[in-house]
């Protein structure tokens, strides 16, 4: 929430004008007569107004009634700030205050609100509302971000759009080029070029992988489209205006589910096999296949890892459809091509908001799944002073719960100030109004949840604060292919990502997502080695973006082994992983 602005209109609406009130004055002295034609003058503009109103030549301007919509819509923003500055003031009074100072700037708050609605540009209007609430409304929820998509970006994503409606599913242009793809014919060049991402692994791998093969479909002029796998329509709304980016269910290639690195139709494949080669220029169209299937999950071999070398992407620039199946937020290894660079850096001054935005644009939670966040959200995090995520995600071992994570949790916490440590004695006085400090858990285990809620209701706090802790779910073990499963695993990231500062686990998408869509940069906790915790259990990340878990380490143009994270400042070795990936911002060079 922009409490700034809120204040500007707090301290407008109950500041003393001196020009005004030397008007008053000065009306006061005016004569009686004076008042009696005033009255008259406003007698007689009534009587017009009623006129002009009872026969309907009042001109409805549009633009007023689309801000009145915004304003409507935004009815529960208003209530939020309000209950904030009711919280923040303490009082009935500054409450009544700022309901006027919202009421008294009625068109330039809507027009702020409009542009906060959009997300600073990122969102384009005119989707139907019902259809997606969580499109227009996350601004209730989510503090506005520090980071603006750049102009680029904006005109980028538009010309985007553009494209999605010309080529999306069902458009002449679409089966145009699937009856190309039926001939199994290369025809050189096509009206549009598709990237189909296939639905593979875990929630938070799935976004990740999808978010990287948009930026691929941008930066190489393809359309997405989405194979829905299980559950994908049912918990993301459609994030292009008109058209629809889930592939249509009668795609002729009903088999690349099945794809793996050892298909023939893999690239990888196809090049160890000489069946085509990157080393040749000119090669014609119709030595290239019309398809390609590009494995580029972690087990992925060498071959496929030259999907990474400029060569490579010069020739499947010529391959109209590429289907692509993935685990892994592969947009660092994007920055080391040198024929995307220059558009990358256009498109993203700062290097570090790639999922950032890219995930605020794409991931809208479904209706059923905003159902499940905003419910959540306004029981147990609405009322907090300041809200804290936890995600705890176990590797290897089993969920737990385990004596040494949750020491581990604990002395990050309480080490990095961001739960406050419990006092021995009960306080003697107490105070009427103690500060909340809401603590949202995540795991699959409610272990960890029960012993910190405990923690903080059988202590008093050092601080004096109130602790609330709170879980979601604890769903015992990873149920992918469970509807209400990954519903509540997508809505519990989203609600970590509405926290004011958030610990994450080493290691988990699921973490990276709530983090990138928060603009968070988390506390990770290492990854615990012999039932031990580390020491130190935690430390800040350099940037909010994900790290990349099996980069290629390959030069492309010396045909050798090279470590990728000492190439370039700007991609570096990650926290919780030395061999990953991850793209940092300037502050962090
Ligand atoms: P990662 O394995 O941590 O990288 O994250 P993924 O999201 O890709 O896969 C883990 C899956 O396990 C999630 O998608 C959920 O299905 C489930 N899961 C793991 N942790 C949690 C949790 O804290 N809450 C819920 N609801 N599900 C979880």
């Amino acid at each position: 929430m922009d409490m700034k602005r809120i204040k500007r209109q707090l301290s407008s609406s109950t500041r003393t004008d001196p020009e005004n009130d030397g008007f008053h004055r000065s009306a006061d002295r005016k004569s009686g007569s004076n008042m009696v034609r005033l009255t008259s003058i406003l007698v007689v503009c009534l009587m017009v107004l009623l006129i002009l109103v009872t026969f309907g030549v009042i001109h409805r301007d549009p633009a007023t009634d689309r801000a009145r919509g915004v304003s409507e819509d935004l009815g529960f923003k208003a209530n939020v700030q309000k209950d904030r500055i009711h919280r923040v003031e303490g009082g009935r009074d500054s409450e009544e205050t700022a309901e006027k100072g919202l009421e008294d700037d009625g068109l330039s708050q809507s027009a702020d609100m409009l542009k906060d609605k959009l997300l600073g540009g990122l969102l384009a209007p005119g989707f139907d509302e019902g259809s997606c609430l969580s499109r227009y409304q996350s601004v209730l929820y989510r503090k506005a971000s520090t980071q603006r998509p750049s102009s680029n970006l904006l005109a980028r994503l538009r010309k985007y759009e553009a494209l999605h409606r010309q080529c999306g599913p069902n458009t002449d242009s679409y089966n145009k080029t699937v009856d190309q793809l039926k001939s199994g014919h290369n025809p050189g060049t096509t009206d549009c070029k598709y990237v189909v991402w296939i639905s593979h692994s875990g929630l938070g791998n799935r976004i990740l992988t999808l978010a990287s093969t948009f930026l691929y479909a941008l930066l190489t002029d393809r359309v997405l489209l989405v194979d829905r796998g299980a559950d994908m329509g049912d918990l993301f709304c459609e994030p292009f205006p008109k058209i629809s980016w889930l592939l249509p269910l009668d795609f002729p290639l009903n088999q690349f589910k099945n794809f793996t690195e050892k298909s023939p139709q893999s690239y990888g494949i196809m090049l160890k096999n000489n069946i085509i080669n990157d080393n040749k220029e000119n090669i014609s169209a119709g030595s290239l296949p019309a398809f390609a299937y590009l494995h580029l999950a972690h087990d992925y071999d060498d071959y496929d890892k030259l999907f990474f070398c400029e060569q490579d992407q010069l020739l499947l620039q010529r391959i109209p459809w590429l289907i692509l199946r993935s685990d892994n937020y592969f947009v660092p290894s994007l920055f080391l091509i040198p024929t995307f660079e220059q558009e990358l850096s256009r498109l993203f001054p700062r290097k570090d908001t790639v999922f950032h935005h890219l995930g605020r644009y794409l991931f809208h939670p479904s209706n059923s799944v905003w159902g499940l966040i905003t419910r959540f959200y306004q029981a147990y995090l609405a009322h907090a002073e300041e809200r804290i995520g936890i995600q705890i995600r176990v590797f290897d071992t089993g969920t737990g719960p385990f004596q040494h994570v949750l020491d581990q949790i604990l002395a990050c916490s309480l080490s990095e100030k961001l739960l406050p440590k419990v006092a021995l004695q009960e306080p003697s006085s107490s105070t009427a109004k103690r500060r909340l400090k809401a603590v949202l858990m995540t795991s699959l285990s409610s272990g960890y949840f029960e012993k910190i809620r405990n923690m903080y209701w059988e202590n008093p706090t050092i601080s004096g604060e109130i602790v609330s802790v709170v879980q979601p779910s604890h769903e015992e073990y990873q149920q992918t292919e469970k509807q209400m499963h990954n519903m509540k695993a997508w809505a519990e990231m989203y609600l970590l990502s509405l926290t004011d500062a958030l610990v994450t686990s080493s290691w988990s998408t699921f973490g990276y997502v709530a983090q990138g869509l928060g603009g968070l940069k988390p506390w990770i906790l290492y990854k615990p080695e012999n039932s031990t915790a580390p020491d130190p259990p935690c430390r800040r990340a350099m940037s909010m973006e994900p790290c990349f878990h099996a980069p290629p380490f390959y030069d492309c143009k010396a045909k050798k082994g090279i470590d990728t994270g000492l190439l370039v400042p700007h991609v570096r070795h990650c926290e919780d992983m030395s061999w990953g990936l991850k793209v940092v911002g300037e502050d962090e060079l």
